[in-house]
């Protein structure tokens, strides 16, 4: 390895013509563009697969979806939002969610589906997984039945792609949904799961950003009463109080 920042004046004559000969077919250092903090930030414009132009995308809260809709709104891609989440528990929760959601589509004029709080279905599935941990198989059946009822509107009304915007949270395994995403289309020769990565190109930050701006409500957990029950004996054992439901929410620091 040749030092290319040594100072050559204090080298001799001879040290000179060695140390030439060594740096020829040695490509000079790039230097690193700096980034400049205050450059607007430009949005990478999205396609969606096989040239199509409509999608679903369904959504788990507005934290998640903020970034995802902005993102997909800037590329002129035509969308509606799906709501369907009966893992949400308890129905306060639930509503603070949605309501949080259909305020922010308001703001944008994005159509909202207002899908079923079909809890019975979901406890049923549910059965014999209440202690498995978070990313395990009670999450995959959570995935799985968020995703059969999204694909199947889809289908049903012409949206020949669906995403969903629970694959930004970095809490979240993304092979695990997009597993569930594609196994939800593949029953259908119509519909495409669009697998983008929303984290990529600083999405997570923005999420947070966007949270933070439109004072988002913050929840505190997956959203199912174990994932609630397991992150309330986690503070607990942490010395810290149990959740409060309803009460907390971004602020701009
Ligand atoms: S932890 Fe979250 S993803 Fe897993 S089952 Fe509960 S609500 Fe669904």
């Amino acid at each position: 390895m040749i030092d290319q920042n040594i100072d050559v004046s204090t080298l001799t004559n001879e040290q000179k013509a060695e140390y030439f000969k060594a740096l020829k077919g040695i490509k000079p250092k790039k230097r690193k563009q700096k980034k400049d903090p205050n450059a607007p930030f430009v949005r990478e414009k999205l396609t969606l697969p096989d040239g199509h132009n409509k999608l679903l995308l369904h959504s788990c809260c507005a934290p998640c979806s903020g970034e995802v809709m902005e993102a997909i709104f800037a590329s002129r891609i035509e969308f509606t939002i799906y709501f369907y989440n009966p893992n949400i528990h308890p129905l306060k929760e639930y509503l603070i969610r949605k309501e949080e959601n259909i305020r922010f589509a308001q703001k944008w004029g994005i159509p909202f589906i207002d899908a079923d709080y079909d809890r019975k279905e979901w406890f049923e599935r549910a059965k014999g997984m209440e202690y498995e941990p978070e990313r395990g198989i009670r999450c995959t059946m959570c995935f799985d039945m968020r995703f059969e009822r999204a694909a199947e509107y889809a289908h049903n009304n012409g949206f020949p792609v669906f995403t969903s915007s629970l694959g930004i949270s970095r809490w979240k395994d993304m092979n695990q949904i997009n597993g569930c995403g594609y196994r939800a289309a593949e029953k259908y020769d119509d519909l495409i799961y669009w697998d983008y990565n929303w984290r990529k190109g600083g999405g997570s930050k923005r999420m947070i950003d966007i949270s933070k701006r439109e004072r988002f409500y913050q929840q505190e957990y997956c959203g199912c009463v174990y994932s609630l029950r397991d992150t309330n004996a986690h503070r607990i054992a942490s010395g810290r109080n149990k959740i409060e439901i309803g009460t907390l929410y971004y602020s701009a620091d």
